[in-house]
């Protein structure tokens, strides 16, 4: 995904909105990343020493911070992205979720232990956190993901080295002020700024490796954290399916699907790209489902005119283009949208519903990342199931229906979040107390939870110290 060729002291971002090159990044140069990764490990050694506490404490500070930086966050992602409400749900993340993994994190990581089942022994915990962490984040959502791993992983006591895309690099500099406000952070929090390469570059150097990001991309990154034998956490795409069940509230199941498959543009990893619809229901959730998406409007000229905002990032219209062609000419039809739109310098795509779709098209096989809402008719939930399992993803899913069978309709679904009469509810749950893990099946991922208590567990090993507190030998010692 280079833009410029690899490692020059300067690349460019185009702005989604007109097009246009930012001026030149300065970009950070691999032969420093030694010395960056040498910098965190030096600052993890004290801020691993402050405890749970002191770590959450200082981090508070920070959230502070960032609070009363607002303004020129949203300003600066918006830049990248060219939107504005969803800029706006960035921003206000890294507060949320800043106390909520606070919240987590004292009892996550109390030491355990006690008496053993062997009456003579006590066990006691103590726990290392990974000492440098690397993080590599994508495009669609570049500061809430390029901190959602970062935060838990701050608390357990890392010193994290983060990556963003270059396709998005604006929203890194009033992030490095804010962290500069923060003089415990030196060193312990780091972003470096460039493509791909640099990526691959921090994988050989980190202690443990967190990579949102492309199915593609993450395969890579997983081999080679196989190869160094150093903790992987890849957070990958998607294809999710939305299952409507004879039974269910079509106007809700409307609204839900319409909203889960095209917020952000359809430009996230857990939004519904595939719509399953019990046959009797099929031509009047369709109707619905096409009146509603008419109703969305492009975020142009003004971000706040619509919901639906410009293409991040512009080879990504190919994929949707190919994904349409592809379904007109194995004879879907078209309901609305279905093209991609030049506006002002930026690519657009209108929420787009097809009807008349198989498992044969590549837009109910590969990911598209684009608004695209292609619905198909079931005849029995037995069917309903094996089509939103066949898939080589299995990131989250809906279903809508009655509680009890889309419940149990739930349950046999293989992904991790999963919403019932709800749709991409699963990211406003992040760093949630309240929710249980949630882990990618197949394609989507490997890893643990970003949820609940694991996802700050994902970030130490645990030190198992067995004690013999009596006098007396061991029943295994040898009698010399
Ligand atoms: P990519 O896989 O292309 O890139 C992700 C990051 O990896 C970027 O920072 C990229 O740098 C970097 N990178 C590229 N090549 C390498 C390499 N060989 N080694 C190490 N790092 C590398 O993904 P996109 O940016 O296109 O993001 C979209 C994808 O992310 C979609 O598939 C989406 O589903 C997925 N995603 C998954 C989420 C999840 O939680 N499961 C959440 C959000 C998105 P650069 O861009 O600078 O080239």
């Amino acid at each position: 995904m280079t833009l410029t060729a690899p490692q020059t002291d300067a690349f460019r971002a185009r702005n989604p909105r007109d097009g246009q090159p930012s001026a030149p990044i300065p970009a950070t140069p691999l032969a420093q990343l030694e010395d960056i990764v040498a910098r965190a490990r030096a600052a993890q050694k004290a801020w691993a020493a402050r405890g749970v506490e002191g770590r959450i404490a200082v981090l508070a500070r920070w959230r502070d911070v960032i609070e009363a930086m607002q303004d020129s966050l949203i300003a600066a992602v918006s830049q990248d992205t060219g939107r504005v409400l969803e800029s706006r749900r960035e921003a206000a993340n890294i507060g949320k979720w800043i106390d909520r993994w606070s919240a987590i994190a004292p009892k996550a990581l109390a030491p355990r232990g006690g008496q053993t089942s062997i009456p003579s022994f006590t066990c006691a915990s103590e726990i290392a956190a990974i000492p440098v962490l690397g993080v590599i984040s994508p495009w669609n959502f570049p500061m809430s993901l390029s901190l959602m791993d970062a935060i838990p992983a701050l608390l357990a006591g890392c010193a994290v080295i983060i990556k963003p895309s270059e396709v998005t690099p604006h929203f890194i500099a009033p992030l490095e002020r804010s962290i500069a406000r923060i003089p415990e952070l030196e060193g312990v929090l780091t972003y470096i700024r460039g493509a791909g390469d640099l990526g691959a570059a921090l994988i050989e150097h980190v202690d443990g490796i967190c990579f949102t990001g492309s199915t593609a991309t993450g395969r890579k990154v997983a081999a080679r954290a196989g190869a160094r034998l150093i903790p992987c956490f890849v957070e990958l795409g998607g294809k999710d399916p939305a299952i409507v069940l004879e039974g269910a509230d079509l106007e809700r199941a409307a609204r839900a699907i319409v909203t889960g498959a095209t917020l952000g543009t359809g430009q996230q990893c857990y939004s519904i790209e595939r719509i399953y619809v019990a046959r009797p229901l099929h031509d009047a959730f369709l109707a619905l489902l096409t009146e509603k998406a008419r109703k969305l409007k492009l975020a142009f000229p003004q971000p706040t005119d619509g919901q639906i905002g410009p293409l991040i990032f512009a080879p990504q219209a190919q994929i949707i283009t190919a994904h349409l062609q592809d379904a007109r000419d194995k004879g879907a039809i078209v309901h609305c949208g279905g093209e991609i739109e030049r506006h002002g310098g930026g690519l657009w795509v209108a929420p787009t519903v097809l009807s008349q779709v198989t498992h044969a098209m590549d837009v109910m096989r590969d990911e598209t990342f684009g608004p695209l809402m292609p619905v198909m008719a079931f005849d029995s939930e037995h069917e309903a199931v094996r089509l939103a399992n066949e898939s080589s993803y299995g990131l989250s899913a809906a279903v809508f229906g009655p509680q009890e069978r889309a419940m149990a309709v739930a349950r046999q679904l293989n992904a991790g979040g999963i919403n019932v009469n709800d749709a991409g509810a699963t990211p406003f749950f992040i760093g949630d107390p309240s929710v249980t893990p949630k882990e990618p099946f197949g394609a989507s991922g490997l890893g643990g939870s970003r949820t609940g208590p694991d996802s700050i567990l994902r970030f130490v090993r645990h030190k198992m110290i067995v004690t013999n507190v009596t006098n007396e030998p061991s029943a295994w010692w040898y009698d010399v």
